[in-house]
């Protein structure tokens, strides 16, 4: 046996084990054969789960992570000249590899600055339009994060004002939903009303982040853009053989309710370190706590004491420290960081 000797961190929300309803799901599905390649009854069921819980016909794909699930979804929507409009801060720009530009055959990523993660459809007219001959990518599709990079979420206003925007630029509007469960549960709003109801095209479900081992799916409410969908899964390496072990996990989560119980948890979480440290002279949150992270803002040298503690976390994303939480986060582990913080970063 290999011991995992790591207290809890909060580093990233992918640090968490597999949650007790994407695991029970995985040792039912382990029991006799099952036709491979998705054939098998676990597939068809989390298919039609997906459908059910979006309250529409839905195209639904299953991939083993999130880049290949944005890259491959992107690349479907995209010819090879075409413009993908993302936040400069987006994973899709940042944390991808240039995994879409190459599942794309070269489709251009073009970022906007964005403080927060999030895009403005002003911003996104502006550089839409900025350029319209022949020497510069065709603008195709404009991709969002939902909740974003930095915990921050659109709303349903803000989503539909989007995806009109893009409508009038003739662009197809994805998300990338790696914690779009975060974003369901932060707004208490439904996923259709969140994504196709609102003008979404596609949809990457992420649910790693979400209390699983592996798997993100690609959801397509517009049934044409899935044509040959599954060839590109199959040609990047992204079709299982024993798909009901992506499938099952999906099952689980969605009949019992658990996609969204991890994320409201892991949004609690987050709500409880920021209510603890905000208003404390000296203690600075770099953005509003909408979702499953907090971000804090201190000097290197603080934040090295931090690190001398204990504590892991990341700092490259959003300008300050993050903390993210995920399912089983503990609310005595966030309390001891929160003491710990306010101890050596004040
Ligand atoms: C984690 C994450 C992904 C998926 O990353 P993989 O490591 O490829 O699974 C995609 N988008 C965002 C915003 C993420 O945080």
């Amino acid at each position: 046996m290999v011991a995992n000797d790591m207290e809890q961190q909060c580093a990233s929300d992918n640090y968490s084990g597999i949650c007790p309803e994407a695991w029970e799901a995985m040792r039912e599905a382990n029991t006799g054969h099952a036709l491979p390649y998705g054939d098998d009854a676990w597939t068809a069921r989390a298919s039609e789960l997906f459908r059910d819980l979006f309250e529409t016909d839905c195209e639904v794909f299953f991939a083993f992570n999130g880049t290949a699930a944005n890259s491959l979804a992107l690349s479907a929507l995209c010819q090879s000249y075409h413009g993908v409009i993302c936040a400069a801060s987006s994973h899709v720009e940042t944390d991808e590899c240039g995994a879409p530009e190459f599942f794309s055959n070269g489709s251009k990523l073009l970022t906007l600055p964005s403080a927060d993660g999030k895009i403005a459809p002003e911003a996104l007219r502006e550089l839409a339009l900025r350029r319209s001959d022949i020497h510069f990518p065709r603008m195709r599709v404009a991709t969002i994060s939902q909740s974003t990079e930095t915990g921050r979420v659109y709303t349903v206003a803000e989503l539909e004002a989007l995806a009109e925007t893009s409508r009038e630029l003739g662009l197809l509007l994805h998300m990338d939903g790696a914690r779009f469960a975060n974003a369901c549960a932060s707004l208490e709003r439904s996923p259709a009303e969140l994504t196709w109801k609102a003008g979404v095209n596609v949809l990457c479900f992420g649910g790693t982040k979400n209390g699983m081992a592996v798997g993100e799916a690609v959801i397509f409410f517009n049934k044409e853009l899935a044509a040959d969908f599954d060839y590109r899964c199959k040609q990047a390496g992204q079709l299982a053989s024993k798909m009901r072990f992506l499938a099952a996990p999906w099952v689980g989560m969605l009949e019992s309710g658990a996609w969204l119980r991890n994320a409201r948890h892991a949004n609690r979480c987050a709500r409880h370190l920021a209510t603890r440290l905000e208003g404390v002279q000296g203690i600075e949150l770099l953005f509003p706590v909408e979702a499953n992270a907090v971000f804090l803002k201190a000097p290197a040298e603080k934040l090295e004491l931090l690190r001398a503690a204990g504590w892991r976390f990341y700092t490259f994303i959003g300008g300050g420290a993050r903390f993210m939480f995920s399912w089983d986060s503990t609310v005595e582990r966030v309390d001891a960081l929160a003491d710990d913080v306010l101890r050596l970063c004040c």
